[in-house]
């Protein structure tokens, strides 16, 4: 039994070997969906104006 906790040092996404829980690569990924769907609720809302 270790007290210290296993640091992950794998991408939590990928699976890959990284020093952070998320690898650029992935991070990258998400931050462009995140943006994404940012865009999309923001186009959603002016349409939903338009049609009023
Ligand atoms: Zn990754």
């Amino acid at each position: 039994m270790s007290e210290a906790r296993e640091k992950t040092e794998k991408c939590m996404i990928c699976g890959k070997p990284s020093r952070t829980t998320i690898c650029h690569a992935c991070e990258d990924k998400i931050r462009s969906e995140a943006v994404d769907k940012k865009i999309r609720q923001e186009k959603a809302g002016r349409t939903d104006k338009e049609k009023k």
